[in-house]
């Protein structure tokens, strides 16, 4: 609900405006003002305000024109009187600095909901209550400091906090980041990130549109329409990094089962921003470095050469890299044996490529010429700082030149930022950005690098029989469903299940079908947790045998039947997914049995899910080198796994009222797939 009005407002009026810049009425009159915002500026207030280049105004009423833009700076209560005045007239847009509504208990809540009704009622929009305000190219109308100079290519900033956007723009400033839009969303009762990125990738155009998005958010309320516009907006060339604070319940779940403990609202967010295509940050360090980089040259593969002068800084890159995905690759002597002969002695060419303290910028250009041309390198990282012995400004002048005419990216690791504070400044005043530290420049990037590319709009779902799903699921009362339902309904989704059969009295054992085979296994069907009530008997080789652990499985607690299964063979895996509010399903797979409980070993993504998401979420598995077939044992059917996988994300989209699936375990061999333990919990 972002109109023009907000955005390229013709006139302002600040309510609440002060001579006082200690007060938010008084600074962002000074920063509208020295932002050269070329409309009429109003200030409006009881007491008369004599400012130039404003005109006041002591009521509403005084107004001449229709104002476009309110900004209130009043407290919460006295706000909404005013608001309803200022709509009466025909203002549009309204940024509201005031706290006091919901985020201060009942009676907030009350005024921030009648707020809401009569923004939305007139058709306006609203940023905040409770935010620090905006700053776009029109107009700074924030009330606090720094306002970075507007770049129409630089980083958008979405944030929950205020602060926390102050904070990130000091130090994301001195590191050289620049800005064009700013959105500090408060409450964001009417206007949230879903609204802002939903303005963004609607008015996008590929030519004039900034393309790296910064988000801190505290709360997602609309995740899937969230998901659309970042999807959509990544899809058309953009770049987005976020931080989300605040770990909120995501949805009412029971943890009755492996999957439901696994599924934290972490994971949620986690699993949200990777279907996106979102880096997920941190820290605002972290976020800084990420979009950084997002700054520099794409860089297209996970091959670094490392040029320095500072052993130290180079071994701490190595590790990071090394330690998260990335290579720095040893060069062939013979390749290097040339540009060694342009260095000084004792100079390492090996990479990390060190030309020693007294290395100079001839030698730094002749390095990075090498690497640019070299086939097993993607990017370079230029450590050069100064002992505070000699001027480095030549070094960084070609480190500038290299940075505008190399094919590779070149991230600048400049850490003096005392001994040559002159030096970084004119080096970042040719809009380049630096990594103050090597080590948080090394994650960001194996960060960035491992991001998963978008593909949201891609998902193909397997062919499954969605009548007999459906009708299973709509015939359901909430709670888990039966035995026989629950087998029928993987039949329905295409997941193979063990060959099984319920018994409901030891007769029974006697007119099993012929094509059963020994030895079997033998459950108790009533408890949930079987093994724990000694519920689970394997290896059962005879009709004897079944007779007696028939009767003792009976006598169990709750036992209404027995339920027996041929034994499977293979390695136990799992499969499951949890609810998670708006945010859909949670699908994870892994490792069952001690895999799961000591190693955690899983991964997630939201459903549903496509081939690529879940082959990569099986590859991240530590014990993925079992599957491949480790040392002499059996490669197993990965794909039947990866099938079972997506059709776990498939079958929960179709039946939402699914809460929770539970395949644990899935026992998976070199010849087949077979679940041996399922449960499915509906809740309407
Ligand atoms: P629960 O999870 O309720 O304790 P399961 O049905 O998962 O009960 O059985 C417990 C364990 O018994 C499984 O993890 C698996 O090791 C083994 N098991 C169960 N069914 C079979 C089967 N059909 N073939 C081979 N092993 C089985
Ligand atoms: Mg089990």
């Amino acid at each position: 609900m972002i109109n023009s009005q907000l955005i390229t407002p013709r006139n302002i009026v600040v309510v609440g405006a002060s001579e006082n810049e200690e007060k938010p009425g008084g600074k962002v009159l000074r920063n509208l003002l020295e932002g050269r915002f070329k409309g009429e500026i109003f200030a409006l207030n009881k007491k008369e305000i004599a400012i130039n280049g404003v005109t006041y105004v002591s009521s509403v009423q005084q107004l001449s024109d229709v104002v476009d833009l309110a900004i209130i700076a009043i407290p919460a209560k006295q706000s909404v009187e005013t608001i309803k005045e200022l709509i009466a007239l025909g203002t549009k847009a309204f940024i509201i600095y005031s706290a006091g509504f919901s985020e201060a208990g009942e009676e907030g809540i009350l005024l921030e909901q009648e707020l809401i009704k009569i923004i939305d009622d007139a058709n306006a929009t609203l940023i905040g209550p409770n935010c620090i305000g905006a700053i776009n190219e029109s107009y700074k109308g924030v009330f606090t400091s720094p306002i970075p100079e507007y770049d129409p290519f630089g980083c958008e900033l979405i944030s929950s906090s205020g602060a926390t956007a102050v904070f990130i723009m000091e130090s994301a400033i001195l590191n050289g980041l620049r800005f064009s839009n700013v959105y500090s969303i408060g409450n964001a009762s009417q206007t949230g990130v879903e609204e802002i990125l939903e303005y963004m990738d609607l008015n996008f155009d590929p030519k004039t549109s900034p393309k790296v998005k910064l988000l801190y958010l505290e709360q997602i309320k609309h995740p899937f329409k969230f998901l659309k516009h970042a999807t959509s907006l990544i899809k058309k060339g953009c770049k987005i990094a976020a931080i989300k604070s605040g770990y909120s319940e995501a949805g009412g779940r029971a943890a009755s089962s492996h999957t439901g403990a696994l599924a934290t609202s972490d994971a949620v967010i986690r699993a949200l921003f990777k279907k996106s295509g979102i880096v997920y940050c941190s820290s605002r360090d972290e976020l800084i470095s990420v979009a950084s980089i997002f700054q520099t040259k794409a860089l297209k593969g996970k091959n670094i050469a490392i040029i320095t002068h500072a052993g130290g800084s180079a071994v701490m890159l190595t590790d990071v890299l090394s330690a998260n995905g990335m290579f720095v690759p040893a060069l062939d002597p013979k390749d290097t044996a040339e540009l060694l002969t342009h260095l000084n002695p004792g100079s390492s060419v090996a990479n990390p490529i060190d030309f020693l303290a007294t290395g100079n910028a001839k030698q730094l250009g002749l390095i990075i010429d090498f690497c640019d041309n070299h086939p097993g390198i993607d990017g370079m990282i230029v450590v050069f700082g100064s002992p505070g012995l000699f001027n480095v400004k030549d070094v960084y002048e070609v480190l500038e030149q290299k940075m505008k005419t190399c094919d590779r990216p070149i991230y600048p690791v400049l850490p003096s930022l005392m001994n040559a504070k002159r030096e970084i400044k004119s080096f970042l005043a040719n809009r380049r950005v630096n990594f103050a530290d090597e080590v948080s420049l090394g994650k960001a990037l194996a960060h960035v690098q491992s991001a998963s590319k978008v593909n949201f709009y891609d998902v193909q779902l397997p062919t499954m029989d969605i009548v007999t799903i459906r009708s299973i699921v709509n015939a359901a009362k909430n709670g888990y469903l039966s035995t026989i339902d629950t087998e029928e309904l993987m039949l329905a989704a295409g997941i193979p299940v063990a060959k099984q059969l319920v018994l409901k009295k030891a007769a029974d054992i006697q007119r099993l079908p012929t094509n059963f085979n020994f030895p079997i296994v033998m459950k108790v069907v009533g408890p949930v947790h079987k093994t724990e009530v000694n519920g689970v008997r394997l290896n059962i080789q005879s009709v004897e045998q079944m007779q007696e652990i028939f009767e003792e499985l009976m006598q169990i607690p709750t036992a209404t039947s027995v339920l027996i299964q041929e034994m499977a063979s293979g390695e136990e895996l799992f499969a499951g997914a949890v609810k998670q509010g708006d945010f859909g399903h949670l699908v994870f797979c892994g490792f069952g049995g001690i895999f799961l409980e000591l190693l955690n070993d899983t991964s997630y993504a939201l459903a549903p899910l496509e081939l690529n998401e879940v082959q990569e979420m099986v590859r991240s598995l530590k014990g993925y080198p079992i599957i491949e077939g480790y040392r002499n044992r059996p490669k197993l059917d990965e794909e039947k796994f990866i099938d079972v996988v997506i059709r776990v994300g498939s079958l929960v989209h179709i039946a939402p009222e699914i809460m929770e699936l539970d395949l644990n375990p899935i026992m998976l061999s070199e010849f087949g797939i077979a679940a041996v333990d399922v449960r499915v919990r509906i809740e309407k």
